[in-house]
């Protein structure tokens, strides 16, 4: 077997050594398979250099020249100094400019041979000349090898401070000369073959140091079918592991649940509305898992409002009904209040006992939940990692799950329990992505929402139009209808100029003295705030002052208003869930966003999709492109390994063949014994997150 290259410490490379063998540990390098799979962020095709005086401006460019001045320049009258660079190519003169950052300065040298890109400008003053504003720079040695850093594609490194973009390419060429024939490939032939991806060797030497002729723009976009192919890769491996997640549940041994069904007829009657169909069928999907032998997984996604709790309720009655106690985990306190607060009575009056349970809430009733006597806990995470024992938890379901992560199921299971576990989302995903991202759960979608549900329209209002806010208010309330007015934050700060929750209810108290204004965040002690929701939900009061605390879950059919203060402040993906408080009931309701000039683009997106759309499957997809995967999923906390080449959102058709055949793989080969390599591959990629088979 040749040697494996992850077992290669990157220090004893030549051109390495111990002092950058420290700086590429900053950039997650250790090894040689580590540094050949750290990829160039972007590409700039050098093999043609454009003459400067060929140069069209407005366009991007890369220019080679040497340096004839580097100086310091004070603007007349102005307070800031410049650090001009002028370069002679032989056909002209080209100047960059970098503003506020004299000790530039010290970086170059007269007669230095560099590299510039940037934008191409003319001269401000003149309206002739080519500039560069802040354009990249690499300095080129005499010394250096033409055939690494110029006359070709190069590949530029994210890199640190002390190593130098020219000195990482040196040690990237170095490397991929020497060790691409020594990686070995981990990924079945056949597989390869089937989806055309090319063979590791020629990606891993392409994508660091690309033939003439390659496509800068699939390049940089990270689509060339050299990335595809370690996408790919990195994507089966995460796969593989979902997959041998998924298939050792499938072995364990779960409850077989079987209720008499009298319980669960008693809700379905009790409850004031019919069900819809898709939340019949998505019923019968939970019903059948839970009568089987092995522990269910479930994901359940519905937008906002579409009735996942009553779904989840009836899961949890019927747990009940077999002599199971259940749990329900909300992301916040506020969240798990109202949840407890919507089921108490329904649960109550079918015979069965609930109680809540948060980090914050006293007198625990730890005892009853060990004695059984409590059929249902409804709580946040709390009740999953204190001190808390069940007599026997059957069901688990965790609300709103883009909050938490894929790691719920490997605590409850240190805690010895091997419960069903049932994963409520309002986050419309593709089917694909919710698989993965979700781990190793099964999928079902609550695809409609309840019948009498009007769209709620959505206004935007600047902050100087007052009045037609106010008259709003008064209208809504004179219909017997309550009012959400949402800060962005719970006090005024010297930092901020953001209006706040606190000062916003004294506002308002102010300009409606007649109106019943409550206030809810975060810092009210516990039983206060369910005080305050409690009589909101009463109606004992018509305007609730508040923060995002009632982003998830809560649910007021009565409300039928909402105001956001500050909305250009807010994200979408919040926009859409706390729009999503309202239109819950029969009456037509009204979300305003109210912005305070001036903006941005990107929040001026965000407004525009809001006030156009209600469908949460457009917002999420709007979103990811406003935001980026990384940032909209907050995949980092979800318990999953990294991705460091593919993305699951550029790389969808990628992700899906992947899981195809990582599953067919694993369904024949559960531990994958038929492939030792890949195996290893496998542990390591997931290696500190999870074992995926089980040791000695
Ligand atoms: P979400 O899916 O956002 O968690 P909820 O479960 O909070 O939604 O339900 C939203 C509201 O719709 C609640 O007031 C609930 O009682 C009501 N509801 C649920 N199912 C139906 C239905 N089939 N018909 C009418 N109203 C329903
Ligand atoms: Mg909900």
């Amino acid at each position: 077997m040749p040697k494996d290259l992850a077992d290669v410490p990157i220090q004893y490379i030549k051109g390495v050594g111990p002092h950058r063998a420290k700086l590429l540990k900053h950039l997650g390098i250790d090894t040689v398979k580590d540094a050949l799979y750290y990829l160039p962020y972007r590409y700039e095709d050098r093999s043609a250099l454009k003459k400067i005086s060929g140069l069209s401006y407005g366009s991007v460019e890369t220019v080679a020249g040497r340096v004839i001045s580097a100086e310091v320049i004070k603007p007349a009258g102005k307070n800031f100094r410049i650090f001009e660079l002028v370069i002679n190519d032989g056909s002209a003169l080209l100047k960059g400019k970098w503003f506020n950052q004299p000790f530039m300065k010290k970086t170059f040298t007269v007669g230095n041979s560099i590299v510039l890109c940037g934008t191409v400008k003319r001269n401000p003053y003149w309206g002739i000349g080519f500039e560069m504003d802040n354009p990249e720079y690499e300095i080129i040695s005499d010394s250096d090898d033409p055939s690494i850093h110029v006359n070709r594609i190069v590949p530029v490194y994210k890199v640190t401070s002390g190593l130098s973009v020219r000195q990482m390419r040196s040690i990237m060429f170095q490397l991929v000369t020497t060790y691409m024939h020594d990686v070995h490939d981990t990924m079945p032939p056949e597989i390869l073959t089937k989806h055309m991806l090319s063979d590791l060797c020629s990606a891993l030497s392409q994508i660091h140091f690309p033939d003439a002729g390659t496509d800068t723009a699939l390049l940089n976009n990270g689509t060339s079918i050299f990335h595809r192919r370690l996408s790919f890769e990195e994507l089966f491996m995460l796969e593989l592991g979902l997959a041998v997640l998924k298939q050792g549940t499938l072995v364990e041994k779960g409850i077989p649940f079987n209720p008499r069904g009298i319980l669960l007829k008693n809700l379905i009657d009790s409850l004031p509305f019919h069900l819809t169909n898709a939340q019949k069928n998505v019923f019968n999907e939970i019903l059948n898992d839970m009568k089987r032998a092995y522990p269910m997984n479930r994901l359940i996604q519905g937008d906002v409002g579409c009735g996942k709790t009553i779904v989840a309720l009836m899961a949890m009655t019927l747990a009940a009904e077999s002599g199971y106690q259940s749990a329900l985990m909300a992301p916040t306190e506020i969240l798990a209040e109202q949840h407890y607060l919507n089921i108490y009575t329904t649960v109550e009056k079918l015979g069965l006992s609930t109680c809540l349970l948060t980090g914050s809430g006293k007198d625990k009733p730890l005892e009853q939940i060990a004695s059984g006597e409590i059929n249902i806990v409804v709580g946040t995470h709390a009740l999953i990692q204190e001190g808390v024992t069940f007599r026997n938890l059957g069901l688990a379901v965790i609300d709103e799950q883009h909050r938490f992560g894929v790691m719920q199921r490997t605590t409850l299971k240190k805690k010895s329990l091997n419960p069903d576990v049932l994963v409520m989302t309002a986050t419309p995903i593709p089917r694909t992505l919710a698989l993965t991202l979700y781990g190793n759960l099964d999928h079902s979608v609550i695809n409609e929402l309840p019948p009498d549900r009007h769209p709620v329209k959505t206004l935007l209002f600047h902050a100087d139009q007052k009045e037609p806010v106010y008259r709003f208010i008064r209208d809504e309330v004179k219909k017997g209808r309550q009012v959400y007015i949402v800060y962005p934050v719970i006090d005024e700060s010297e930092k901020t100029d953001l209006r706040s929750a606190s000062t916003g209810k004294k506002a308002f108290e102010r300009v409606f003295p007649d109106l019943r204004v409550g206030l809810l965040h975060g810092r009210i002690k516990t039983h206060e705030r369910e005080q305050m929701m409690t009589s909101f939900k009463k109606g004992e009061i018509d305007i609730l002052v508040s923060t995002t605390v009632i982003e998830v879950g809560v649910d007021v059919p009565n409300a039928t208003l909402m105001i956001i203060i500050h909305a250009e402040r807010f994200g979408l993906s919040q926009l859409h869930q706390l729009r999503g408080r309202i239109g819950r009931g029969p009456y037509q309701s009204f979300c305003i966003l109210l912005a305070y000039a001036p903006y941005g683009e990107e929040a001026r997106r965000r407004l525009t999709i809001m006030v156009k759309s209600n469908d949460g499957f457009r917002i999420a997809e709007e979103d990811l492109n406003i935001r980026g995967p990384g940032e909209f999923f907050g995949t980092r906390q979800s318990g999953m390994p990294d991705l460091k080449i593919a993305n699951i959102i550029r790389d969808a058709g990628l992700l899906h063949d992947a899981r195809q055949e990582a599953f067919t793989i694993v369904k024949s080969d559960p531990d994958l014994k038929g492939y030792p390599l890949l195996k290893r591959s496998v542990e390591t990629f997931w290696r500190g997150k999870i074992e995926l088979f089980k040791t000695g």
